[in-house]
């Protein structure tokens, strides 16, 4: 079911025009910071602020139930810096420990189940989408929200069988989102017809078929994945500047291993993170080139 099939409308009158979000590529994940509080209420709240209106675009209570505040095509006021290319999506409840006020150590069930739901049918609705985030995890931004007690991790996981472009390194079934379609217009370009539903951002059968037959074509495994064999494939196959690319993932590694010197004295990490951290470097080098490539390929197939 969309989104748009169970959000309830709260009805609020704003006080001023609402404008039209030009692009959506994230989530921001927040809570109310009250135990309990109605869509007016907050309405009510950020008319105090002198805002035109609540600010955040989806409202879930403790009941699960799902509220459209602002409309979820305009710009919210929710997360300073992310306002103009995000949804805001707050949870009633109050999530952080605190002195002065009641809080919430656990998320009802129904309101934990009714996140999940909004977020991967967001993740439906703008295939744009590539990347959850809490409000504390937004940069530059200095607040606690959503609260150390809201499963903020959990929910991202439960969510990520319906990938985020961001939070994977390869492309699969089930993915969906602007890299996807991005792969999806390399494969037509290169005679991998998707007759059915063409570059739609959604990695499905027809998709799954184009990758399988490009694969036994350069004799790699028809696992359905689109990985770093599969990309540099592409990029042969299309000719790709490969020697700028190269080079670029030089100086690339020699930025990281700066940063891993400091980040070792920084931690006064020993011996055994080396382990650790390399990993971490090579899967950083793989995702770079990665999305260096696809940006690449882009420019060449015109978006
Ligand atoms: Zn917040």
């Amino acid at each position: 079911m969309a989104i748009r099939d169970y959000i309830k409308n709260a009805g609020l009158k704003f006080n001023g025009q609402l404008r039209k979000r030009n692009a959506t590529n994230g989530i921001v994940l927040h809570h109310a910071a009250a135990q309990h509080a109605s869509p007016d209420k907050i309405h009510e709240w950020h008319l105090k602020r002198s805002w035109i209106g609540a600010g955040y675009n989806v409202y879930i209570r403790k009941d699960g139930s799902v509220w459209e505040l602002r409309p979820l095509w305009a710009v919210g006021a929710h997360a300073q810096g992310a306002n103009s290319d995000s949804v805001g999506v707050c949870a009633e409840g109050m999530y952080h420990p605190s002195d002065t006020q009641t809080f919430d150590k656990a998320m009802p069930k129904a309101q934990y189940d009714a996140i999940v739901r909004v977020v991967r049918d967001l993740l439906q609705e703008y295939p744009s989408i590539r990347w959850i985030k809490g409000h504390k995890e937004v940069p530059g931004s200095a607040t606690v929200c959503p609260g150390d007690y809201f499963p903020l991790e959990e929910i991202i996981q439960a969510v990520q069988g319906h990938a985020v472009a961001e939070e994977v390194d390869c492309m699969k079934k089930g993915d969906r989102g602007s890299d996807v379609r991005r792969v999806q217009k390399l494969l037509m370009q290169l005679g991998y017809p998707l007759p059915k539903y063409g570059a739609d951002g959604i990695f499905g059968d027809e998709t799954l078929e184009a990758v399988n037959a490009l694969k036994k074509s350069i004799n790699l495994p028809q696992d359905g994945v689109v990985d770093i064999a599969t990309m540099l494939a592409i990029v042969d196959a299309v000719g790709a500047d490969k020697d700028r690319l190269e080079r670029e993932n030089v100086q690339l590694k020699d930025k990281l291993q700066s940063t891993e010197a400091e980040l070792k004295k920084a931690l006064g990490l020993g011996a055994d993170a080396g382990k650790l951290v390399t990993e971490l470097r090579e899967k950083n080098e793989k995702f770079a080139s990665f999305f260096k490539l696809l940006n690449q390929l882009l420019k060449d197939a015109g978006q």
